[in-house]
């Protein structure tokens, strides 16, 4: 839905609700992508749903949104089901053992944390016949914080094509937590680094790399940097829930 829809759909929320959250970030997004001369279809909401109840995720659906992500497969697994009379898509966000493959693959449209080839051969293997098969994304750490998961810059596009070339994955992009920093410009360089690896894999041509157009970057608190650098997922918790306890 456009952003336009997705507000005229949230109209009803009082404020500090979710359904005010979402219209403030919709209005964010928008005011985002008119600065950075993009279009605000070009951008999706993904809602970081950690930590946060069904009944908080159903209003988020209810008023347009569309996109739920999960870190813990655990939560996937608990709230997939009450969610499952609802029109939406599921991505994990957080790190995936590989004895959690097979509830992921319940519940998961998309795995956003792909970061080595062991863990793309396990989901490839297990992916079966799924109804609309799996998308995956390279998780890159742009950042080079020792904390954060991801592959390194250096070996990204490796990986995206000996996961494109699996085919039994479908590869939609490339996603990162980017710098934690209040330094912006160096913000907007991991940012644009996660760009660039997916622009040289799209233009290689490679076999199974032609889906590969998804930006999933930026969060609550730098939102609008990710989307001057080309995002075309912005993946919000707080912003539309509100604190985590
Ligand atoms: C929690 C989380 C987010 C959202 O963070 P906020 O700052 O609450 O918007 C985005 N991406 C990942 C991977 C997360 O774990």
């Amino acid at each position: 839905m456009s952003a336009e829809e997705a507000t005229e759909a949230i109209a009803a929320g009082g404020p500090g609700s979710v359904e005010d959250g979402l219209r403030r970030a919709w209005e964010r997004i928008g005011r985002a992508c008119q600065a950075a001369g993009r279009t605000p279809d070009d951008v999706r909401m993904l809602l970081a749903a950690k930590q946060q109840p069904v009944a908080a995720i159903r209003a988020a659906i209810a008023a347009g949104g569309r996109l739920i992500g999960e870190n813990r497969v655990q939560e996937l697994v608990t709230k997939g089901p009450e969610l499952a009379d609802l029109r939406h898509e599921a991505h994990v966000i957080g790190p995936l053992q590989s004895n959690k493959i097979n509830a992921a693959l319940r519940w998961a449209d998309c795995v956003e944390t792909v970061d080595s080839l062991v863990l793309a051969q396990r989901l490839a293997a297990r992916v079966g016949g799924r109804a609309g098969g799996l998308g995956v994304m390279i998780q890159v750490n742009t950042s080079a914080e020792a904390s954060k998961s991801g592959v390194s810059p250096a070996r990204a596009a490796e990986l995206a094509h000996q996961v494109a070339a699996l085919g039994a994955l479908r590869l939609d992009g490339f996603m990162t937590v980017g710098l934690n920093s209040d330094d912006a410009a160096a913000v907007g360089r991991s940012y644009a680094a996660l760009r660039a690896i997916r622009d040289q894999v799209a233009a290689s041509g490679a076999p199974g790399t032609a889906t590969a157009v998804e930006l999933s970057m930026g969060m609550s608190g730098d939102l609008e940097i990710a989307i001057a650098e080309g995002a075309t997922i912005v993946r919000l918790g707080t912003a539309v829930f509100g604190p985590r306890s």
